[in-house]
């Protein structure tokens, strides 16, 4: 009866709470409506029919290293390394943030969190299942802007910006949602259908297999329309789980069973588009949340030669795997331009023909000309912040730390006045800092940051634990 209760309770926190929330998700509705009206309208690429379709597999804690067609030498993806060998493989992508809930609050409003309220600082880095806060109602998802273009979308796998209902992916533009609402290490774990709880605890050696039954079977039902999958694996978040099929395969232990399985995962996914005849009108792309969890020791994955992982704006905490697929649209290549999950919701949106609101920064780039022609991308700086705070910069192979602070590690940030520089084409590492011999980067960069602080405008943040009546009832619990 556990479930019964979960349900009746995250369906509504109280009457008058929800009616608040109600009120507040019609304003909300009704700005997004008008921003969205009042964007640019670009056309569809020519000669295209139909617009294509998206899928979106978003790995969690998974590593620069992970992967063998980004160098690991004992976990086996054979069918990420196929994917990466027939399309494009980027070797200097980030995700938006190094840890869960900011980087997917980046990538499907396409604006860095600290714009939205959704990053956080000491304790709280992430949402809890006692937080109340959530991606709020004003920001335009991915899926809402596809939506608009007459897209199906589906949401499957991990959440992680806010579980009280007001919060959950259907009301962030997803037609169907399959997953958990946070963490796999934050308890209880249900497993959710739409809004309802299907089991608790969710059984984790079943996930990877039931989220691929359920793309398979979305792709399947949904051949005729274009469509946005977004699917955001469980794993490889500790703890760790592999079905019978896949645990105790891998030489590299669980965590390769649990990569081999994903893996797989993606295998059968591809599959299912070639099936159905989807294949050449379908871009997927294949990244990870934020770096590898380190002091989970052998739990956890690898950033291969960068620096440090999860938690720290040292290369290894943002910079992942980035492939992006789309057979006779991208032609095989590995290019280093530097992108990041920011830039899905342009491109995105580009590709579709769908609009991007003017009413707000959005911090990505349309980059579908470097996918679909090859053209290099120019050099824009990229901001790399810890919790609430500003890092670091880099623009072009330049990278300058103001700060830094390994979160699992070390329990005050240290101060670099001045601050480091590395040069991370020939130091992809971070080991040797050069700032004093150009001390003319280092002022460029600088200012980088503070015209970059100029256009940040405070907003709640939704992290924190709040004193209102939702909050109460979730402490509660
Ligand atoms: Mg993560």
């Amino acid at each position: 009866m556990t479930t019964l209760h979960f349900t009746t309770e995250i369906a509504g926190v109280s009457r008058a709470v929800m009616s608040t929330v109600l009120a507040a998700l019609v304003a909300c509705c009704a700005s997004q409506a008008t921003s969205v009206a009042r964007a640019n309208e670009p056309a569809a690429p020519a000669g295209q029919a139909r617009p294509p379709s998206f899928v979106i597999l978003f790995a969690d804690d998974l590593g620069y290293g992970d992967l063998g067609c980004y160098g690991h030498p004992t976990i086996r993806t054979p069918h990420l390394d196929r994917m990466a060998g027939e399309g494009m493989r980027l070797t200097q992508f980030y995700s938006a943030a190094p840890v869960c809930t900011p980087s997917r609050a980046a990538l499907l409003p396409g604006r860095l969190p600290i714009r939205s309220g959704m990053s956080g600082g000491t304790p709280r880095r992430v949402l809890y299942p006692n937080s109340p806060g959530g991606l709020p109602a004003s920001e335009i998802t991915l899926a809402e802007l596809l939506k608009e273009r007459g897209y199906k979308t589906a949401c499957i796998g991990k959440w992680h910006l806010g579980c009280l209902r007001e919060h959950l992916p259907m009301r962030h533009g997803f037609d169907e949602w399959f997953g958990i609402p946070y963490s796999n290490d934050m308890k209880p774990t249900p497993l959710m259908r739409g809004e309802q709880v299907l089991e608790e605890p969710a059984v984790q050696e079943t996930l990877t297999r039931r989220y691929t039954e359920e793309a398979v079977r979305f792709i399947e039902q949904n051949r005729a329309a274009p469509f946005l999958l977004y699917l955001a694996y469980t794993f490889p978040h500790v703890p760790l789980f592999a079905s019978d099929e896949f645990r105790g395969r891998s030489p590299r232990g669980l965590y390769g069973d649990v990569v081999e399985e994903l893996d797989a995962s993606v295998g059968r996914i591809l599959q299912a588009l070639r099936d159905t005849g989807l294949a050449d009108n379908t871009l997927v792309v294949f990244t990870s949340d934020n770096g590898p969890w380190l002091v989970k020791k052998l739990d956890g994955g690898s950033a291969g030669l960068l620096r440090e992982g999860k938690g720290s704006t040292w290369e290894g905490g943002m910079r992942v795997p980035g492939i992006f697929w789309w057979p006779g649209k991208i032609r095989p290549a590995v290019r280093l331009d530097v992108a990041s999950t920011l830039d899905l919701l342009p491109t995105l949106a580009r590709l579709a023909g769908a609009s991007v609101p003017t009413d707000r920064v959005l911090d990505g780039m349309d980059i579908s000309r470097l996918l679909l022609e090859g053209a290099p991308l120019a050099d824009r700086p990229f901001f790399y912040y810890h919790e609430s705070d500003l890092f670091a910069v880099r623009k072009g192979p330049w990278k300058i730390h103001t700060m830094t602070q390994v979160t699992y590690r070390e329990k005050t940030p240290t101060r670099h006045d001045p601050p480091l520089l590395f040069h991370l084409e020939r130091d992809p590492s971070e080991q040797f800092n050069v700032a004093a011999d150009h001390p003319d980067v280092v002022a460029d960069l600088l200012q980088e940051m503070e015209r970059h602080r100029q256009t940040v405008e405070p907003v709640p943040c939704q992290l924190e634990p709040r004193d209102d009546e939702a909050s109460r009832w979730l402490r509660q619990r």
